[in-house]
């Protein structure tokens, strides 16, 4: 871009509010600057008097931007107008989707021996003598310049971050990269790089992001290791509560692979990466400061009530004990009481089904406890050819077989889900378009010839039919319609069969005292209702949705109180844990799940 395109061309700008309590902190600046810096127009971000560079990390960071600050960005160049809308969206979209770290609400405890009380990071029981932590700088040989270093350490963290994509923490690594690359272009020697990292991790003392100075350590190290100066930490062979002043994010993958069953440190917040990092490993880990408990003593870690017990007393250690053993049996029961029924405290039965694809996952299902079929994704059974009716059949019968409730739905093609066989017009909004049952006019021979396999795969079996994104009661009785049509042209009594719906489209729901004049059963699912409601793509790579908002359960409280035929729950609202309760709570009662989620599921009921 010529200087006369960058400084003569109108700039754009636009205010941001910082909405998350978070504040506008080093992960969302990290996907920020990685979206600017693909446009080649300059970005200042200004904040109060000061203007600051808006591709950089460190630049960004430095307008310490908290929860109610509201700053301009400015763009001059080419592009400006696009680069302007998706920094645009992308910065609300991050601010929408910040995650709080919720306090955990301590439990009261009544322990004899003394207690030193802390943060807690994640909940969990640990009887264990403690460890100080220590680690030893090695020199070791190293032909690496240090350009080099920095090279290898930046491709590192981005395969970290692209192999760890589905992962919501996959972002720390994203923003580490940043955090690097913008270290890295101010210094061109290892001596430099040390000193502006000191520099940059005082500056943070005392700050909101004061715990981000393990992120800059942690880079450091990283550099290090690729010049030959390794770390070396020792851990002992036997479980131990490990005592540290504060760990480096990327040691916890380490740490994992130790006999460690309890972290306490000292200098770290609750929002720190190592504390994120920590927290996924699901061990139980606190903030506080033990420096004064002497090693190799027993002690106990009681995250659910934010305390080290140091001393315990043999009381103390029995009660630990007992607690611990019921966390352990809990995590081991679940697999093994997955073929009995779930039924709540009260004594409520709940059926948990499976959603599956093909015969694979059929049996995996049935292995798994599942006590029927809530949804068989037919447009997952062949999806490479059209397949003739005789292989459909068959494929039918033999997943009929393997259980006696059994929910299929019909194609449920568009949207996200192609077949190469089965062609869609282009369109604007494939999620708005030919999807699910419409298909049944666009494409009645393949659905036709999916019903009469159905058919003949159900004889003398009570097989359920569902249909897939029905928006009116219309659609519903053509899509049954012609069902019938079908049998009757290939001479099958379908008597037997029940007819429902899928509840995803949003219309339906205001529709349900009709619908209930004409179908058997009810399906809420709730991934694309979600989307419906919301006007948020599923797949979106940016925009999310609240699983757990209010809206969804009021939605399903309204077609719970007005369905007079079955309802159940297909969407992956119902393997979730902290939405079991609620399901429960509105009155479901079969829950659809995939079947690894079953046996899960099945105790998250027990213990409702
Ligand atoms: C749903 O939309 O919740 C559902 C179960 O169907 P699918 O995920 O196959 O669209
Ligand atoms: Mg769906």
């Amino acid at each position: 871009m010529s200087l006369f395109q960058k400084f003569f061309t109108k700039p754009k700008s636009i205010q941001l509010s910082v909405t998350s309590n978070n504040g506008f902190h080093l992960r969302p600046v990290a996907q920020f600057v990685s979206l600017a810096k693909t446009f080649s127009c300059q970005i200042t971000a200004t904040f109060k008097d000061k203007t600051v560079d808006a591709k950089g990390v460190n630049t960004l960071l430095s307008l310490s931007l908290e929860k109610g600050d509201s700053f301009t960005i400015t763009l001059r160049g080419k592009k400006s107008e696009e680069a302007l809308s998706k920094l645009h969206l992308l910065f609300e979209s991050l601010m929408a989707n910040e995650k709080k770290v919720k306090k955990v609400k301590k439990e009261l405890y009544s322990y004899e021996g003394n207690a030193i009380e802390g943060e807690i990071i994640s909940e969990g029981i640990a009887i264990a003598p403690t460890y100080h932590y220590s680690a030893k700088e090695i020199q070791n040989e190293s032909r690496l310049s240090f350009q080099e270093a920095l090279h290898k350490s930046l491709d590192e963290l981005e395969t970290l971050y692209s192999r760890n994509q589905k992962n919501d923490n996959a972002t720390i690594y994203l923003a580490q990269k940043e955090l690097l690359t913008s270290l890295g272009e101010k210094s061109q020697t290892l001596t430099k790089f040390e000193q502006l990292i000191k520099k940059e991790s005082a500056l943070l003392l005392g700050t909101k992001l004061d715990s981000k100075s393990s992120d800059y350590k942690d880079l450091l190290q990283r550099v290090k290791r690729h010049l030959g100066i390794e770390i070396k930490v020792t851990f002992p062979s036997i479980p131990f509560i490990l005592f540290a002043n504060d760990l480096l994010p990327s040691e916890i993958d380490n740490l994992t692979q130790t006999q460690v069953v309890g972290v306490v440190l000292k200098d770290t917040s609750l929002y720190s990466h190592t504390a994120i990092l920590l927290r996924d490993t699901g061990m139980p880990a606190l903030i506080a400061d033990i420096t004064p408990l002497t090693e190799k003593a027993d002690i106990i870690l009681d995250t659910y009530s934010g305390v080290a017990i140091c001393k315990p007393t043999p009381k103390d250690l029995q009660k630990a004990t007992h607690r611990l053993q019921k966390n352990k049996k809990q995590k081991t029961m679940a697999p093994k009481k997955r073929f009995e029924n779930a039924n709540t405290r009260e004594g409520k039965n709940i059926k948990v089904f499976a959603n599956i694809a093909d015969i694979n996952s059929a049996k995996t299902a049935k292995n798994e406890g599942a006590e029927g079929i809530g949804l068989l994704r037919s447009e997952f059974l062949f999806k490479e050819e059209k397949p003739t009716l005789e292989l459909q059949t068959k494929a039918y019968k033999e997943i009929f077989s393997l259980f006696d409730d059994i929910t299929v739905r019909t194609l449920d093609i568009g949207g996200d889900k192609e077949l190469p066989y089965i062609k869609l017009p282009k369109e604007n909004n494939p999620f708005l378009g030919i999807r699910g049952a419409r298909l049944f006019k666009t494409h009645p021979e393949i659905i036709s010839e999916q019903l009469h396999a159905i058919f003949i795969a159900s004889q003398n079996k009570s097989i359920k039919i569902m249909f897939p994104m029905i928006s009116s009661v219309k659609e519903f009785n053509d899509a049954k319609e012609f069902a019938y049509t079908v049998a009757k042209k290939h001479q099958i009594d379908i008597s037997q069969l029940q007819f429902g719906m899928m509840i995803e489209v949003p219309s339906v729901l205001f529709l349900i005292e009709d619908f209930n004049e004409v179908v058997d059963f009810y399906s809420i699912g709730t991934n694309d209702l979600t989307q419906y409601l919301f006007a948020i793509e599923r797949t979106h790579p940016t925009l999310k949705t609240d699983a757990l908002s209010p809206v969804i359960f009021d939605a399903i409280k309204m077609v719970v109180k007005k369905a007079t035929k079955p309802v159940s729950i297909c969407g992956e609202l119902a393997a979730n844990k902290d939405a079991i309760p609620k399901l429960l709570e509105l009155d479901m009662e079969t829950l659809s799940v995939s079947p690894k989620s079953i046996a899960q599921t099945k105790e998250e009921i027990r213990n409702v």
